[in-house]
């Protein structure tokens, strides 16, 4: 006999942990977690105080004692117990039971060292985890958007997250081809903040320089307008507002958008010709928070003359499919290690 209890025991649980954004499925419950991956601690005590939004928050506002970070930032675990404070933060927040002893399945950035992924299965396990699984970013994507990964078929999938872009070729269930590159949303938002201390002497910080990269940036010319921006100026030291044309934040994402589509081109040059043909039938998937950035299509379109597709609501293609394979662990077993 099943009881609901039982089966909220049971409770098994997918984490796309992001270097931006953590996101968590629990089984018959859905997406719980969808929050920016950043800890708050005690810089004296080194506890772990907040996680998550609430720890966003806290940046920059905060008594001196409270440090935030991001533990993953560039697509490396930089600090070990950060990581490990942010995973344990996280699971408790969804409150599973204490005497569950659930199946985790946890997608990680594909740039991380052999090290770093026993960290964060020990982390796992940590929380009560039975068994735990890793699968690769641009695995978890591809299933997250639906692609039959199994079929002898290549799919290009180009994961722009915050610290990396994943860009892979998948067939049969394995990666044939891939590139991670440590260039993705967090150095377009570095490169904004750097242009306008250098070209209009207006500092400006990382948060408003995300919502100028989501609001106006570009890949490619076309829908062009004056916006204003607020900051503050370097040589009077007062707040001042400045109007300048979103054509200038596109050429300052340049240097970024370029190494991504060289990311692509190169992925390309080394994919076996029979999987190519596939990809110029089927084209190239964008996906990932950054897969947003406006006209990167177009750009890439453009560049390697083959179709380019946005993925339905990029954020959540990895956490989709990160369920995907804990919901079905053994027909997804070859892709989890
Ligand atoms: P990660 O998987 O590394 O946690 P996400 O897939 O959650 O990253 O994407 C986060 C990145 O996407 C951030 O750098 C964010 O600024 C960027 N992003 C989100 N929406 C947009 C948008 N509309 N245009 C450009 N970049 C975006
Ligand atoms: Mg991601």
């Amino acid at each position: 006999m099943k009881f609901p209890f039982f089966r909220r025991l049971s409770s098994d649980i997918a984490i796309d942990l992001g270097t931006a954004n953590t996101l968590i499925y629990v089984r018959n419950r859905g997406i719980l977690i969808n929050e920016p991956s950043i800890v708050a601690r005690s810089a004296s005590s080194g506890k772990v105080i907040a996680v998550g939004s609430e720890a966003k928050e806290m940046l920059g506002k905060t008594h001196p004692d409270i440090i935030t970070e991001r533990p993953l930032k560039d697509g490396v675990i930089a600090n070990f117990e950060m990581t490990d404070g942010m995973i344990q933060g996280f699971i408790r927040k969804i409150n599973i039971s204490r005497f569950a002893r659930p199946r985790m399945v946890v997608c990680v950035p594909t740039g991380i060292t052999e090290v770093e992924k026993r960290a964060v299965k020990d982390s796992a396990e940590r929380a009560n985890a039975r068994e735990v699984y890793l699968i690769e970013e641009p695995v978890a994507a591809a299933i997250g958007i639906n692609i039959d990964i199994s079929k002898p078929i290549g799919s290009m999938i180009v994961d722009i997250g915050g610290g990396t872009t994943e860009i892979a070729v998948i067939a049969l269930n394995g990666v044939v081809t891939k590139e991670s590159i440590r260039v993705a949303g967090d150095k377009m938002d570095d490169a904004i903040v750097q242009y306008f201390r250098r070209e209009h002497n207006l500092l400006i910080g990382e948060r408003t320089a995300e919502n100028i990269k989501m609001s106006v940036g570009s890949a490619f010319p076309g829908d062009d307008r004056m916006i204003n921006v607020k900051g503050r100026n370097l040589v009077a030291g007062i707040p001042r507002t400045i109007e300048i044309n979103s054509s200038e934040i596109r050429e300052c994402l340049k240097e970024t958008v370029d190494v991504i589509v060289d990311g692509v081109k190169r992925t390309l040059e080394n994919t076996p010709p029979e999987l190519a043909s596939d990809i110029l039938d089927r084209g190239i998937i964008l996906t990932g928070g950054g897969g947003q950035l406006k006209s990167l299509d177009q750009r890439i379109m453009n560049e390697t003359e083959l179709p380019v597709h946005v993925a339905e609501e990029p954020l959540l293609s990895v956490v989709r499919g990160t369920a995907k394979a804990l919901d079905n662990l053994e027909k997804y077993a070859d892709v989890l290690s």
